[in-house]
């Protein structure tokens, strides 16, 4: 498929499946796997996955459009969908060349999700203290510990645990875990505000055993930070998606609302805002799709693996989530007013978009890690300053 057509792939099935279903997937119901189904049977499932393993192998300024598209219909649906790319760069680049082909290939073959474990309760962002631990056991590898979120996992066909080593504990592995692996326990799905399409849960490792080529090469820590700049650009773009919506129902609402005996989009005051509305989105956009050429340029290298441990997270991709998430909760704040009481009710879809957009500067690092990692990174050495 070619650029445009894969593009006009992605509108069709979100004006067919999603828009005017949004109730729907606004409810904690199960996840909407038959939804997903009917997303694979597209051809695009897991589009940015290599050729070399049977994917599409498209790059991440079209995974920007795609994503913001996806948004554009459910915010869920594109989280969903484009989550996978951090489990699945961290095992294209990081894998032995068993276990890529094994796990990409089968991914890919069968159309399914893959999902990442970081976060833990009592460290929180403080990965360096997190309490899942892996020790070696003659051939195998075995996990014990809790994971707080892990989005997809249930039904995921295999899973990347970042754990920290019961043998070295200054010494973190991120180790690759198939779904139906024995001491594996999806303890809950997590009630969420936003995001209803998707299915976050909380896991649990008991004595859970994998073989040892089953870890990925590099300490597991930066290969999260490594696999986190493609989804940063993705959660951007999502946001992206989620503001390019909200401009277009007011300018439906505004067509059929009168003030003052004309309709509400030749009011001054609406108007202004709308051309304040197009100014973030531009920008929004511009951010996402820079963040993603620098991306795709140092993918394309043939030493990218080496090339990301040396430079950890990506700048751009970090100013592109923090931006967009903050633009994107600013419009939807605006936005919410200008439809009166009824953006207060459930008559409107903005509230939804509202709590959706959320996610933007919470999940992935809330913002205020993703300042001090800004500062620590790129303001202190001062060669890195822009
Ligand atoms: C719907 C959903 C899906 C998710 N999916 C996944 C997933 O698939 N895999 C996964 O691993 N995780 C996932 N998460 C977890 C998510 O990435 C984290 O919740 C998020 O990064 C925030 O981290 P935290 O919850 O540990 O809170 P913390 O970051 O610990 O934040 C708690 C408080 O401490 C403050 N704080 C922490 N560090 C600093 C700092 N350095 N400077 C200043 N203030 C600081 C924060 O600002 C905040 O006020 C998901 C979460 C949700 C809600």
């Amino acid at each position: 498929m070619s650029d445009p057509e894969h593009l006009d792939t992605v509108r069709k099935f979100v004006s067919q499946e999603i828009l005017g279903r949004e109730t729907h997937l606004d409810s904690l119901a199960d996840a909407p796997l038959a939804l997903y189904e009917r997303f694979a049977g597209t051809g695009l499932m897991n589009w940015w996955v290599p050729e070399e393993h049977g994917g599409l192998g498209l790059g991440l300024e079209d995974s920007v459009r795609i994503v913001s598209e996806l948004a554009y219909g459910d915010a869920g649906v594109a989280f969903t969908l484009f989550l996978p790319i951090l489990t699945t760069s961290m095992v294209s680049w990081y894998g032995g060349t068993e276990l890529k082909e094994k796990y990409l290939g089968r991914l890919v073959a069968q159309r399914g999700f893959c999902a990442t474990l970081g976060s833990e309760h009592e460290a929180g962002s403080e990965l360096a203290k997190i309490s899942t631990m892996v020790r070696r056991d003659g051939e195998s590898l075995v996990l014990d510990g809790t994971k707080a979120f892990s989005t997809s996992t249930d039904f995921a066909q295999f899973l990347v645990v970042i754990t920290r080593s019961a043998d070295d504990p200054g010494q973190y592995l991120a180790v690759t875990v198939p779904r139906d692996t024995p001491g594996l326990r999806v303890d809950k799905r997590w009630d969420v505000i936003g995001l209803r399409a998707s299915a976050t849960y909380q896991v649990s490792f008991v004595d859970c055993r994998v073989p040892s080529d089953h870890a990925l090469n590099g300490n597991g820590l930066r290969l999260l930070e490594i696999g986190l700049n493609a989804s940063r650009i993705l959660i951007a773009a999502t946001a992206l998606g989620v503001a390019r919506r909200i401009r277009d129902l007011c300018m439906e609402y505004a067509r059929t609302k009168s003030l003052r005996g004309a309709p509400l989009v030749k009011d001054a005051v609406f108007v202004g805002r709308l051309g304040q509305f197009e100014m973030q989105i531009e920008v929004m956009a511009t951010q996402c799709l820079a963040a993603a050429r620098t991306y795709d340029a140092t993918a394309a290298r043939p030493d990218a693996a080496r090339t990301l441990l040396r430079q950890g997270a990506q700048k751009s991709a970090l100013a592109a989530k923090m931006f967009c998430g903050q633009t994107a909760w600013q419009i939807a704040s605006a936005a919410s007013e200008m439809f009166g009481g009824l953006g207060y009710t459930h008559e409107m879809p903005i509230g939804k978009l509202l709590r959706d957009v959320r996610h933007a500067s919470i999940i992935e690092g809330g913002d205020d890690v993703l300042r001090d990692l800004v500062f620590q990174r790129f303001v202190v050495p001062t060669a890195k300053r822009t």
